[in-house]
């Protein structure tokens, strides 16, 4: 039933823009352009033009994930860096982003992790 590859839905996709639009108006910023396409290393970018491009593979991932990507991208329309200012913004807005990022970086959760934590390490985590 899973659908891998290929371009998201037309629906999908006008529901991702959808979202992108309703972002755009909260944080008072308007993209020059917004692009849905393949994307192999990243979630989304930003031009110094104003134009945001988005992978297809995000249009799929999960709602809460989606809507951090989006506001972190709109929010380099204000500020270009990842400085303080951004973080707070980005805090305000996402509360859970840190989560969602770290997440981002993970590898799927059913995916093999070796397991490298002997008892004495769990331990001695707390
Ligand atoms: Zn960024």
């Amino acid at each position: 039933m899973k659908k891998v590859a290929g371009p998201p839905s037309e629906k999908a996709r006008s529901e991702f823009l959808g979202l992108v639009d309703h972002w755009s108006k909260r944080l008072r910023v308007k993209p020059k352009g917004i692009h849905i396409r393949p994307m192999s290393r990243k979630w989304a970018s930003c031009s110094t033009a104003g134009r945001l491009t988005f992978a297809n593979s995000l249009v799929r991932k999960a709602p809460a994930f989606r809507e951090y990507v989006v506001v972190h991208e709109l929010l380099h329309l204000r500020l270009p860096n990842h400085g303080k200012l951004f973080t707070s913004l980005l805090s305000v807005y996402v509360p859970r982003w840190q989560a969602l990022s770290r997440n981002a970086m993970r590898k799927p959760a059913d995916s093999s992790r070796p397991s490298t934590s002997p008892p004495s390490t769990a331990l001695a985590e707390h």
